[in-house]
């Protein structure tokens, strides 16, 4: 029988009614002749609701800790859906990360999956049960329970369905698949059949939420075919695969992205001397905090400015260790602007087409929007703005490159 791995979101399981929904189309696919294996999501704003109140008892909670708490959200999701699909007379059992084998590295809040040991899953499968799993949650080699980072149940369903050789890992969400940009920020934004791995890892990690980046990454890695598509109708959605030359022929940019999660660090007259870059990336990489863009000045008089970007929920972590790291290379202040956003262009076509960037950095200029750091990869252009700017900005880099939807359509 083949295989499908189903995962859906937040807001589609966000309710008890939406959870019925659920079950009503898991047990439509179960009866089409396939066996199902379903990721969720905690309900709607859970994991952010128990991210808070941790929040309002320590600015900085126990890691181990906050994942034992955010992982309960999940596991909320999973019996209900469980119990609904039981109610419909189909069988059906849910299992935590752990029950199904989801092994990762210790790193609390941004876990990696080490191994996924699916023997459980597939005899569940073989007793004819449709499997519910706990998204977002892993079983550390040390038997401490993890989680994959925010967004993290698309890794869970990436993952397992690369693992039980399903064939297709169905994303379903609450838009109707990947578009030109969010599409509850620019009116005119389109949806886009299919994205290769690559134009979408870069619009996911430039931060387009529809897909948690590392789950692109995994995809890509073990060739797990991706179907992004709506919870609530049944038009086909984005697919998300290899895609050869011929087929990318002509597209010259797949979409834009504004990420508003973002805060710049600026550490004032740093030493410029060897070794201090690699101290102050170094304590970042040790606390497992991610950085983005790093733009090192030119240096006067022995000293540099560095800057880069680092997500704004680490901002209390990176303030105590900013202290300490700043006095250790003997830098005299650092500042952290909470105000920036960051607005990119994604597209294998860029590689090819000299003046995308001239072309970008022109239509921001025309509104009047200052550009304050710049990064680029082969296939994508990042700029950091004012994040007042940021919908202003998202909204005329879309128009610039001919991704609105034309009026008559
Ligand atoms: P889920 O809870 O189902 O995982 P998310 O909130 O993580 O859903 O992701 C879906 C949201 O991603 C959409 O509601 C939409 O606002 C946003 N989004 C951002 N960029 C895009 C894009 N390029 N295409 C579609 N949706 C996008
Ligand atoms: N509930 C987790 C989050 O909000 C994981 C997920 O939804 O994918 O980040
Ligand atoms: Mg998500």
């Amino acid at each position: 029988m083949p295989i499908i791995v189903q995962k859906y979101g937040g807001t589609s399981v966000g309710t008890v009614e939406r959870i019925q929904a659920v079950a009503d189309r898991v047990v439509r696919a179960r009866e089409a002749g396939n066996d199902v294996v379903v990721v969720v999501s905690a309900m709607g704003d859970t994991t952010d609701e128990l991210l808070a109140m941790a929040n309002r008892i320590a600015s900085v909670p126990d890691p181990r800790e906050l994942d034992m708490l955010l992982t309960a959200g999940e596991r909320i999701a999973m019996s209900l859906l469980g119990i609904a699909i039981n109610a419909r007379g189909c069988k059906a059992a849910s299992y935590t990360g752990s029950q199904a084998g989801i092994i990762t590295d210790t790193q609390h809040g941004a876990a990696k999956i080490t191994e996924i040991r699916p023997k459980r899953v597939i005899e569940a499968l073989r007793d004819g049960n449709v499997v519910v799993l706990a998204g977002f949650q892993g079983l550390s080699e040390q038997y401490e329970i993890t989680t994959l980072g925010r967004g993290g149940s698309d890794l869970t369903a990436v993952a397992m369905a690369g693992a039980i050789g399903a064939e297709v890992c169905e994303i379903y969400t609450d838009v109707s698949g990947v578009f030109t940009a969010d599409p509850r920020l620019v009116a005119g934004a389109r949806k886009v059949q299919v994205i290769s791995y690559d134009d979408m890892l870069e619009l996911a990690a430039a931060g387009a939420k529809i897909l948690q980046a590392r789950s692109v990454e995994y995809a890509r890695r073990h060739g797990v075919k991706l179907h992004v598509r709506s919870t609530f109708e049944d038009s086909p959605g984005t697919w998300v695969q290899e895609m050869s030359e011929e087929q990318m022929e002509g597209v010259l940019i797949s979409g834009t992205a504004l990420d508003v999660e973002e805060a710049k660090v600026t550490l004032d007259r740093v030493p410029d001397r060897p070794g201090v870059a690699a101290t102050v990336f170094r304590a970042l990489a040790d606390e497992g905090i991610n950085v983005d863009m790093i733009v090192q000045n030119v240096s006067h008089d022995g000293a540099t400015d560095l800057s880069f970007t680092a997500p704004r929920a680490d901002i209390a972590r990176l303030d105590s260790l900013l202290d300490r790291v700043t006095k250790e290379i003997g830098a005299p202040r650092y500042s952290i602007d909470d105000g920036i956003a960051k607005v990119s262009l994604v597209g294998a076509g860029m590689k090819s087409h000299p003046g995308v960037a001239a072309d970008m950095f022109d239509c921001l200029a025309a509104e009047k929007i200052n550009i304050e750091m710049i990064s680029t990869s082969p296939i994508r252009i990042s700029c950091v703005i004012r994040r007042a700017d940021g919908e202003r900005a998202l909204r005329t880099v879309h128009a610039t490159f001919g991704l609105d939807t034309p009026a008559d359509a």
